[in-house]
């Protein structure tokens, strides 16, 4: 009987995931093609005709998310039966998505649900595309099969990429390309555009999240009417608003169940070590916090969102009640008494014992993949070593929930190679080291096969008020900038660490896998409580005249040695033989990416100074 062998992928997911702007979006849309892919295979679990290749069977049949958005399967039967199993599959996949309707459903009022019940179906339907193909292997020929599927999926994404000129077909607006161009960064643009043009910001009366579906509730007289305005501060298209809730009731009973508040803001990630901590009398920095918006009758806001301990949002909240100061006069003095309160908790000037200082701002993301994995996907269906490589990749995508955990992160996807995870400012190093290494120790009995597996990301710290989407827009670019550390050589194996802080001034570093831990003992340099203050912006003065680059390194060395020589510093010997030793982190003819390695270093280090204080 014929055996052929299946391809099916939901393309962009990429897309998919990072349009967020808020941590909901994120989980959700990141737990949302998993369960879309495993609902299509499980349908395939039981048919002795099916083989499963990517992922592997027992991956489909327990009740994981570590699937990535591309299958490879082998049927055996006739070319209609295949088909056909395929289309089944399919259709699976698409019931899965159409459950996004219930969640629309069940969150706005009926009345509104019955008038927009056509869009809503037609928008959660066609929000994501599934694309497939079959070749028939023969002569056992696995690979030509493979080649064959590759070039008949890449051409059918090809023909159904979205077209960004159009909005749901209909060439209603002119869509600017380049919304940043006329703008010097981000932030110009955000300050500048809104005020010039707010349709740039409001993207045209489109979504909010995903910039690319109607408003849900715009009509033709008004645009920007929007039937989620009143539970939410965004105006949502119907998918983009099912996947901020339909992970909802799920993560409510899990929390639930674990007697945990639900982490649903990336502030959640920045105070994740900091809430644990305990002060001498052994009482938690959570309860202590949470003590005193209780006794100010505010416990309601502490359980709404974590960032009210932020002094910054509680002034930001007395702004929204002030604009109806007579209805709310009561509840402003309760907000200004909570202040006052929580600052005598952080500072606590009179007893220096019982201070826990102000809460951290800034958390981690993480997005890593694997390097050129088409590669090696690809020689590994020709030498008949792909099911060791995925169930690999499989295990390893279950270790990295266990270890984000332990930096007490947030895993927000981890699929085959692929992985996404928040993490505290303290343990986003750390916790990524360990990540790598897992990932690199988990194939290293394949050196000796030719196979060097190793893997690359972004590491982006952010300060929590930044926009969601563009944190993860820069981590991602990141990671590009990571896989490209070595054009020459064709190296990747990097890591791009980047700060980001809340003026958005910002600061990056590249840095090779294998040298973190070098990277690592710098922090620890610039952890010293004798550091001298100041180091950095004095040697960025004194190596003014050779950046960016220079050819002769020998002025760049004798300057650094110079002002470390010259500062009162107990470890600067120490100090100076490492910055001139470690050519690994500091090549001399380029003394603005070592500014710029310094400053990454520093800003970590002040991170996890505040931790042992
Ligand atoms: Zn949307």
């Amino acid at each position: 009987m014929a055996k052929y062998l299946v391809k099916i992928t939901i393309p962009s997911i990429q897309d998919t995931i990072v349009r967020s702007r808020k941590l909901k979006d994120l989980t959700g849309g990141s737990e949302l093609i998993p369960r879309i892919m495993q609902s299509g295979l499980k349908s395939l679990a039981n048919d002795d005709k099916v083989e499963f290749i990517i992922p592997t069977k027992d991956v489909i049949k327990e009740d994981s998310l570590n699937i990535t958005n591309v299958a490879y399967l082998t049927i055996e039967g006739e070319k209609e039966q295949v088909i056909e199993k395929v289309k089944r599959m399919k259709e699976e996949m698409f019931k899965k998505l159409n459950t996004l309707v219930d969640t629309v459903k069940y969150k706005i009022p009926d009345k509104e649900f019955k008038e927009y019940e056509n869009l809503i179906r037609y928008q959660i339907r066609n929000a994501i595309n599934i694309v497939w193909a079959i070749s028939e292997i023969k002569d056992n020929d696995i690979v030509k099969a493979k080649n064959d599927v590759d070039i008949a999926v890449a051409n059918a994404k090809a023909s159904i990429e979205p077209d960004n000129k159009s909005i749901e077909g209909f060439n209603l607006f002119k869509k600017q390309k380049n919304q940043y161009s006329d703008f010097e960064n981000y932030q110009d643009f955000m300050e500048k555009a809104y005020q010039l043009n707010p349709e740039l910001i409001r993207g045209a009366y489109l979504c909010d999240v995903c910039g690319k579906r109607v408003i849900l509730g715009a009509t033709e007289h008004d645009f920007k009417n929007s039937i989620t305005k009143d539970s939410e501060k965004d105006r949502l298209c119907a998918f983009c608003y099912a996947k901020r809730y339909y992970l909802e009731k799920e993560k409510m009973k899990e929390a639930e169940s674990k007697n945990e508040r639900e982490r649903k803001s990336v502030a959640d990630a920045a105070l994740a070590i900091y809430l644990q901590r305990e002060n001498k009398n052994g009482e938690k920095y959570e309860e202590l916090i949470k003590g005193k918006f209780i006794e100010n009758n505010l416990e309601y806001l502490f359980n709404k969102d974590i960032e009210y301990v932020y002094i910054e949002e509680l002034n930001g909240h007395i702004k929204e009640l002030e604009k109806n100061p007579d209805k709310n006069k009561e509840e402003i003095e309760k907000v200004k008494k909570l202040i006052d309160s929580l600052k005598g908790l952080y500072e606590n000037e009179n007893k220096e014992n019982e201070k826990i200082g102000y809460p951290p701002v800034y958390y981690a993301i993480v997005v890593m993949d694997g390097d050129s994995m088409g590669e090696k996907i690809s020689k590994a269906f020709e030498e008949n070593k792909i099911i060791d490589i995925t169930e690999k990749l499989s295990e390893f995508s279950k270790e990295v929930k266990g270890i984000v955990e332990k930096y007490s992160g947030i895993s927000v996807y981890s699929g085959g190679d692929d992985v996404l995870a928040l993490f505290p400012l303290e343990t986003a190093l750390k916790g990524y080291m360990e990540i790598i290494s897992q990932f690199k120790d988990k194939f290293k009995d394949m050196k000796d096969a030719g196979y060097n597996f190793t893997a690359s990301a972004g590491l982006v710290i952010s300060h929590y008020k930044i926009p969601l989407s563009y944190v993860l827009q820069e981590a991602r670019s990141a990671e590009s900038k990571a896989k490209k550390v070595d054009k020459e050589k064709k190296e990747k194996d990097a890591v791009c660490i980047k700060y980001i802080k809340h003026s958005f001034s910002s600061a990056e570093a590249l840095i090779k896998n294998d040298h973190l831990q070098l990277f690592e003992k710098l922090i620890s340099f610039l952890s010293d409580e004798d550091f001298p203050f100041g180091f950095i912006y004095q040697l960025q003065e004194l190596l003014l005249p050779y950046l960016p680059k220079t050819e002769d390194e020998e002025p760049v060395k004798k300057l650094i040695k110079y002002l470390i020589e010259k500062k009162p510093y107990k470890r600067k010997d120490k100090f100076a033989e490492f910055m001139l030793d470690t050519k690994e982190l500091f090549n001399f003819k380029e003394p603005e990416k070592i500014i710029n390695t310094l400053k990454v270093a520093k800003f970590i280090a002040s991170g996890v100074q505040n931790d042992r204080n």
